[in-house]
């Protein structure tokens, strides 16, 4: 039957489940796009009208017909038709660009990513154990993985070191490094192209002896994604693969995340990275120096663990702009004073020109929200979350008033913003993750 027919029938169910109301302005819009892997892709007209039906008894209800009409696991996915078809452009420029250059399986590591060069301390030395049994023991003891921390805290250094690792004791085995962005690409591809492609996924995806996902916290809900990476999960734990996973964040703070990935998540081990202390940040600086070959005094050390905040990946830019500076000098060794002088410099530029609307631009690109979405009314977790702190950064680092930030959010009442400036005040107080994710976005606010 045709997929337009098949429709139909759906509609006729449906029409007998919800309000007339509900049926003649949303349901009925709705078109399907595409029906392939047990997914169905239905497209909504408009932003409104999807969100209208995703809405908790509908989209039960839609999914409920369209199982009965189709098959008992088709997974829906109900999308807005501009969003869809610009993912279908981006997905194809992306597949013309790697067409010619990409080999399945086996990934490249950066080879500075090693255990070597990793740097142990209180705040990651269960991690970091962890990583070592896994690389050693692949599907063994810790499976899956799960390992969750703030930004710049050793994560990605970690999954390629377990790479790196495998590359050398275990070239047999067929190690996979993705973002989840890759995954999610791949995912798009597959259903989008031929019966080949979504076989090259299976193929890539489902052949290897660990698979590594990195930042999941990205994860869709869109267009089957987290299905897709069920299936793929389920299909390598049951083989014993290893599966290791990399997050900014907790499982349980995943708000986009499925309950039953959750529950597979917690199958294992899971293990978050904390922030290092201030003598494991001297030793990450001496590692790089003496890596690098830089010629540093204790004490310019000293002052960049100081300064900096725990973000490695910031604390690593800092020093790399006080050598800079000393060689501008014609210096080989960096002294105190240089680092000084540079880092004064540093401190100066930082604040030159932050306004609201780099605010809001790095909140929308950090939590993959539209600014449409995050100045509107609406009150799902995905959108409130980005803008309290949204609204909590333009006060504490701009000292804007709540009643101008109100109005810069489509006229909301000063106590609204005053209570989602209060609330991320109060998490930060008692959620170390906030904290860190406060710390995060402040950090890249700050830099050029
Ligand atoms: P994440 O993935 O958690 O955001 P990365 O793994 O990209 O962080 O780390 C950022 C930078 O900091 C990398 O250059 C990494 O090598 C370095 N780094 C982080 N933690 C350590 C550590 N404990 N020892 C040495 N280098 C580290
Ligand atoms: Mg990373």
């Amino acid at each position: 039957m045709l997929l337009q027919e098949q429709w139909k029938e759906v509609l006729k169910k449906l029409e007998n489940e919800v309000t007339a109301v509900t049926y003649d302005l949303w349901i009925n819009t709705l078109t399907p796009a595409r029906y392939q892997n047990d997914e169905l892709i239905l497209l909504a007209p408009s932003i409104t009208a999807k969100t209208q039906v995703n809405q908790p008894g509908i989209f039960e209800k839609i999914t409920k017909c369209v199982r009965s009409e189709f098959t008992p696991y088709t997974f829906v996915s109900i999308v807005e038709a501009h969003e869809y078809e610009e993912s279908l452009r981006q997905t194809n420029e992306q597949a013309e660009e790697v067409e010619t250059k990409e080999t399945p399986t086996k990934s490249k590591f950066n080879k500075k990513y090693t255990f070597e060069n990793f740097v142990v301390g209180k705040s990651n030395q269960v991690v970091c154990a962890a990583m070592q049994n896994v690389a050693e023991h692949p599907g063994e003891k810790f499976n899956p993985l799960f390992i969750y921390g703030g930004v710049g805290l050793g994560k990605t250094h970690l999954l390629h070191a377990v790479g790196n690792y495998l590359e050398e004791h275990n070239k047999d085995l067929n190690v996979l490094y993705v973002t989840c962005e890759k995954f999610t690409n791949d995912y798009v591809e597959s259903i989008r192209n031929s019966k080949k492609s979504s076989n090259d996924f299976r193929e890539k995806y489902r052949n290897v002896d660990v698979l590594m996902v990195d930042d999941i916290q990205f994860i869709s809900k869109k267009m089957g994604t987290q299905e897709e990476f069920f299936h793929t999960f389920n299909d390598l734990y049951q083989n014993n693969k290893q599966i290791i996973i990399a997050s900014d964040r907790s499982p349980n703070e995943m708000s986009a995340l499925e309950e039953r990935l959750r529950s597979r998540f917690s199958s294992g081990l899971i293990q978050d990275i904390q922030e290092p202390d201030y003598e494991t940040k001297v030793a990450i600086l001496k590692k790089k120096c003496s890596q690098e070959g830089y010629l540093v005094d204790d004490d310019v050390i000293d002052l960049i663990a100081q300064k900096s905040g725990t973000n490695v990946r910031d604390m690593e830019g800092i020093l790399s702009k006080v050598v800079f500076y000393s060689s501008l000098l014609n210096k080989t060794h960096t002294s105190l004073e240089d680092a000084k002088e540079a880092l004064k410099d540093y401190a100066e530029t930082e604040r030159v020109d932050l306004d609201a609307n780099k605010i809001i631009n790095t909140i929308c690109e950090f939590f993959k929200v539209t600014k449409e979405d995050l100045i509107s009314s609406k009150r799902n977790k995905e959108i409130v979350e980005p803008r309290q702190m949204c609204i909590y950064l333009i006060n504490d680092m701009l000292n804007v008033p709540l009643t101008a930030i109100g109005t810069m959010f489509g006229g909301r009442d000063h106590t609204t913003i005053m209570h989602a400036r209060d609330k991320i005040s109060n998490q930060i107080k008692t959620n170390p993750h906030v904290k860190m994710l406060v710390n995060d976005l402040k950090s890249r606010l700050l830099k050029n």
